[in-house]
């Protein structure tokens, strides 16, 4: 078996490859070129890549009282995507003139495994001609073992899946349309998940600083038999139409998180920090700039800045087929968090907390 390192004159063959000490026969030579040829693709730095955040629709099988979903009407949204092939190409053109090799595919809703059609026709006809990665955003609730077939069939092996606090939590706010509660189902989808290799990222979301149903939620998260491949974080949520903080105490909220991710590690469980989510890489970007780095697509095609926005009505800044209408500069122009419950000084104490639990080794960066 030959040793190999990157160039030619330091690599170490079987002797029939070599014709005397430093020399390659022919032989040698041919198979010295194929090796080096082959090694060089995973040399060259990775493609930058462009982000596609696209929400298909806002239905779902779940009836959160808060639902994030909701307009300022209490309803969700309305609409259902139809990919012709011109809208598919409009979507390609615009992905290959900013980044012309690849695309992360980020999907959410609503529940976006109620949408698999929409998403499975857009993933193949942008995959004629781009190289493409699927993030899924979901409830948990719909992972049986044909939706995980089909995640893979569309190049899928990372997976969000948001909890409501632990077990009660998740049962009280989360329920099915019918009532039935959801936290066992969630849990059996996330062990199918990582049964089949997914990268499963679990965003609990902090509503209260109760701590028990936390806990009982990383005891059943830490017994995993995969949870190798599990990452945790713990996120404050932000107040929507339907659900406002009763005289929270942010520095009782911050310890208790701070408690969850010391728990969470002791259990093995890898923690990423929670968001400080106040503008990404789409939204929050100079004039001119506009669509550069991804752009968030709703349904019926229509553009948005951002994740907050998207689905909204009157802060659409764009179509597929007329580009943006909207600048940056525009009030329709939101950045994500821009109606974050917290205060910046809020995040940065989180961040900081974090920061100060993986330098002290209490939990791990990922
Ligand atoms: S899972 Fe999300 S989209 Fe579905 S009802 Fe709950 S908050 Fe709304």
């Amino acid at each position: 078996m030959p040793i190999i390192f990157l160039k030619e004159e330091q690599i170490k063959f079987s002797r029939w490859l070599v014709k005397s000490p430093g020399k390659l026969n022919l032989i040698g030579k041919i198979f010295a070129f194929l090796i080096i040829q082959n090694l060089s693709k995973y040399k060259s730095p990775p493609e930058q890549s462009y982000t596609i955040t696209y929400i298909p629709g806002f239905s779902c099988n779940l009836s959160c009282e808060y639902c994030f979903q909701l307009d300022n009407q209490g309803t969700r949204p309305s609409g259902r995507d139809v990919w012709s092939n011109e809208k598919a190409l409009q979507l390609t053109r615009i992905v290959k003139e900013r980044c012309p090799g690849s695309c992360n595919l980020i999907v959410l809703g609503g529940e976006p495994l109620v949408y698999k059609r929409q998403i499975d026709i857009l993933y193949r006809k942008l995959k004629e001609s781009l190289a493409i990665r699927v993030t899924l955003i979901t409830n948990g609730t719909l992972l049986n073992e044909n939706s995980i077939d089909w995640l893979k069939s569309i190049n899928c092996r990372t997976v969000q899946v948001s909890i409501d606090g632990g077990p009660r939590g998740q049962d009280l706010f989360r329920k099915y349309r019918n009532h039935r509660n959801s936290y066992q189902d969630v849990l059996a989808g996330i062990r199918r998940l990582l049964a089949k290799n997914f990268q499963v990222h679990i965003r609990v979301n902090i509503f209260s600083p109760e701590k028990q149903d936390i806990h009982n939620l990383i005891e059943d998260l830490g017994s995993l038999p995969e949870k190798n491949n599990l990452i945790i974080s713990f996120v404050p949520v932000d107040q929507t139409l339907s659900f406002k903080y009763q005289g929270l105490n942010e520095n009782t909220l911050i310890s208790a998180i701070r408690n969850f991710y010391e728990n969470a590690s002791a259990r093995d469980l890898q923690c990423v920090a929670p968001l400080n989510h106040r503008g990404c890489a789409i939204c929050d970007v100079k004039k001119g700039e506009e669509l550069k780095h991804g752009i968030v697509l709703g349904p019926n095609s229509k553009l948005y800045s951002c994740w907050d926005t998207a689905g909204a009505s009157g802060f659409e800044i764009g179509t597929l087929s007329n580009g943006l209408s909207h600048d940056c500069t525009s009030s329709r122009w939101k950045t994500c968090g821009s109606y974050s419950s917290f205060n910046q000084p809020f995040w940065d104490r989180l961040s900081a907390e974090f920061k100060t639990g993986v330098e002290r080794g209490s939990y791990e960066r990922t």
